[in-house]
């Protein structure tokens, strides 16, 4: 059923038609009536026909002079959320742009802003372009908000009224102003204000109208005499009485502590002229004619404000003594004032036609967005890469986190708060679990998963971006390593003093502090720890002159536990965490369950490896920096420790798919797998597994070598 007559539909692309010859009639045509099919039996809050409100957004669209895909996807921009028409549907019938266009307007609605007090409104903005990858979504999506504010008092429930209009005050007339569409914006902002404070609207009104009526034809009157002015010295200019909105009134009364009757603009005038060098001339002439006031004057043609915006401003003391605002502009320069981006991409349409256009609508954008900051929000986000650079996902409760892009899991933490960044374990994002390390797309909704057990780890470094992730941990594992490295120090002079049978005294280092050059025992213990401070040197410098019976056994003093303790326990190194102050060597891997032994290297801590590794050959003389070691229980959750395996394959199908079966049946993981050789019978393969002992590494070695294809299979180190 056709609801209006075809008259409407020939104004619709006679508008457009009116500005862009190009117009494809029939693509309108179509779509109008797609969309009138698709919201035929629905109804706006105000009971008209749900098409009425896509045609007026298309209208909106056409005043903007945008083109013909724009105008379309005005019209089509509810099917997909609201009718049954999908995405797909739409490129069928319209092709891609469109689909895309439309696609975008769809996402933007769909997502949910905060409904109280909107304390993140510049990253919701930001977000919103950030999702905008084309402009004509968003100048869509303004055209959508800005018809559904004209008609907001239809809204019966009064909270949602005031919800729509404090998202419009804060967010989307915002948006307008930074995009350049100073129309839009003020529009929006004075409608917003309606809502939002009726009180102060009602009253600034009241007094705009009485001071009309009281003025009569002042306005009309001075704007000629300024046009005859002007005329007189040759120069052809319109002249328009401007009138300010109750809402740009009410803020200046606020920013300035006016009351009403002293704001002198309330009369104000706009001269527009068809050269730039003759707005300067026109200046002269108002100033030679009327006096200025002073500090008024601002130059905006030579300096133009960060969003484009050109004109030069005055204040001067008019006919009949009354003080009036003057701008003077360009034609041009009015054109982009009022309609900002869009009145650059209608200057730029033909240029950009061809070679593609989507790209450098959001190169404009962004162009356009990094000159529109202002000087406060400049050092916020100063370069449009870092614009680009970034991602804006939510947390559970919807609060908005902008983070650099190639942000992980981890990131998102710490910028929710220290706390959970420290015991961060996981996450869900949009409800699917992910590794710590897994890196956020724009939108994401993260779910931390946390875990009091859970402490920063300095792996955590190798994948986290933002300063405030790194920082943290740099200062957890900081603390920690000093923690470890004192807990190291103090066993090794433990056992200092045991072989030369002294009683541990904390005291006797204490009164040494001075000759140890340290200034306090925890120090002492952590250059000790470190293996800044050998054992033997702390030794002679806490008790000087004693002579030191007990000397070291060649070939290295028994350093490995004496039986090795239960392989099954979970496991940690006297208490110690591995990475921080002791490290597995890389060359042996030991596993707990391993006979092992210490290396102390200076700055590092201890490199821990096994008995039999052959990297200590060469340094069994080096006994002062051996330290004792042994596996020991903790009670916690099992650590994860890498093993190695050495596999020789048969060539063949499915060979891979057998190994990570057998790896899996153990409740293991294989973390690394590199192909070292491979001829057309066998494949030598290096395998890493992540065990919890050697007993688990072991079983899983002997489990692969009943497989069939599996030629050899050993444990190896390095
Ligand atoms: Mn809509």
């Amino acid at each position: 059923m056709r609801i209006w007559p075809l008259k409407k539909q020939a104004q619709l692309v006679e508008k457009v038609k009116s500005y862009d010859p190009q117009v494809n009639e029939a693509l309108i045509t179509k779509a109008y009536d797609y969309s009138e099919q698709a919201h035929s039996d629905q109804t706006r809050a105000s009971g008209d026909p749900y098409f009425m409100h896509p045609l007026k957004v298309a209208e909106i669209l056409t005043e903007m002079h945008l083109d013909t895909n724009t105008i379309i996807t005005g019209l089509l921009h509810d099917t997909v959320e609201d009718t049954l028409s999908t995405i797909e549907e739409i490129e069928e019938n319209f092709g891609k742009e469109i689909a895309q266009l439309v696609d975008g307007v769809t996402k933007l609605s769909r997502i949910e802003l905060p409904t109280e007090s909107i304390r993140e409104a510049e990253n919701f903005r930001k977000f919103l372009l950030a999702m905008s990858n084309d402009i004509r979504v968003l100048l869509v999506k303004l055209a959508d908000r800005l018809h559904n504010m004209r008609t907001l008092h239809h809204i019966t429930a009064p909270e949602k009224r005031r919800r729509i209009a404090l998202e419009t005050m804060e967010i989307y007339a915002p948006l307008a102003e930074r995009i350049g569409m100073r129309k839009m914006k003020d529009e929006l902002e004075d409608i917003a204000f309606r809502e939002i404070n009726p009180e102060a609207y009602s009253s600034i009104n009241q007094r705009l109208t009485y001071l009309k009526k009281k003025g009569g034809n002042l306005s009309k009157s001075i704007a000629a005499k300024i046009k005859r002015l002007l005329k007189k010295n040759g120069i052809k200019a319109q002249v328009f009485g401007r009138e300010k909105t109750p809402y740009s009134i009410w803020m200046k009364m606020e920013r300035n502590h006016l009351g009403f009757e002293q704001l002198s603009d309330v009369i104000a005038f706009r001269v527009i002229i068809e050269k730039v060098e003759d707005c300067y001339v026109a200046l002269g002439i108002i100033h030679k004619t009327w006096s200025m006031v002073p500090g008024t004057f601002d130059d905006y043609i030579s300096t133009p404000k960060r969003n484009g915006y050109q004109s030069i401003h005055t204040a001067i003391i008019g006919p009949d003594s009354y003080r009036v605002e003057i701008q003077i502009r360009t034609e041009k320069m009015h054109e982009i004032s009022e309609r900002g981006v869009a009145a650059h991409w209608s200057y730029k349409q033909g240029a950009s036609e061809k070679d593609g256009t989507q790209y450098k609508w959001l190169q404009e954008l962004l162009e356009i967005l990094e000159l529109a900051t202002t000087p406060e929000e400049f050092l916020e986000h100063t370069k449009l890469e870092m614009f680009q650079d970034q991602v804006f996902c939510f947390t559970p409760k919807g609060d908005l986190i902008p983070l650099p892009r190639g942000s992980t899991v981890v990131d998102f933490a710490y910028a929710v708060h220290t706390a959970v960044g420290d015991t961060c374990v996981g996450a869900k994002v949009n409800g699917r679990h992910v590794p710590l390390r897994h890196q956020l797309e724009n939108g994401d909704r993260v779910e931390i998963l946390r875990s009091k057990a859970q402490h920063p780890s300095p792996r955590w470094e190798g994948f986290v971006i933002t300063g405030k992730a790194r920082s943290a941990i740099k200062r957890y594992v900081r603390k920690q390593a000093n923690a470890e490295f004192g807990e190291l120090g103090k066993t090794i002079l433990q056992r200092a003093f045991r072989q030369e049978n002294l009683e541990f005294s904390e005291k006797a280092i204490t009164q040494a502090l001075p000759r140890l050059d340290v200034g306090k025992l925890e120090d002492v213990y952590i250059e000790v720890g470190k293996g800044v401070l050998a054992d033997r040197a702390a030794m002679e410098l806490i008790f000087p002159g004693m002579d030191f019976k007990h000397t070291r056994k060649k070939g290295g003093p028994k350093l490995w536990a004496e039986k090795p303790s239960d392989p099954d326990a979970a496991i940690s190194i006297k208490g110690l965490t591995p990475g921080v102050a002791v490290h597995l060597a890389d060359c042996c891997h030991p596993l707990p369950g391993d006979r092992i032994v210490g290396l102390l290297e200076k700055n590092k801590g201890v490199i821990t490896h096994t008995i039999d590794c052959e990297t200590l050959e060469n340094l069994i003389g080096d006994e002062d920096s051996w330290v004792d070691l042994s596996w020991l229980s903790q009670g916690e959750k099992p650590g994860i420790f890498a093993g190695r395996v050495s596999l020789v394959v048969v060539n063949e199908a499915g060979v891979l798919g057998n190994i990570a079966t057998v790896v899996a049946k153990h409740n293991a993981n294989i973390s690394n797998l590199k192909i070292v050789d491979r001829d057309p019978d066998f494949f030598t393969m290096l395998v890493d597994i992540e065990v919890r002992n050697v007993k688990q590494l072991t079983d899983i070695i002997t489990a692969m070598r009943t497989l069939s294809v599996v030629s050899t299979a050993t444990r190896i180190r390095g």
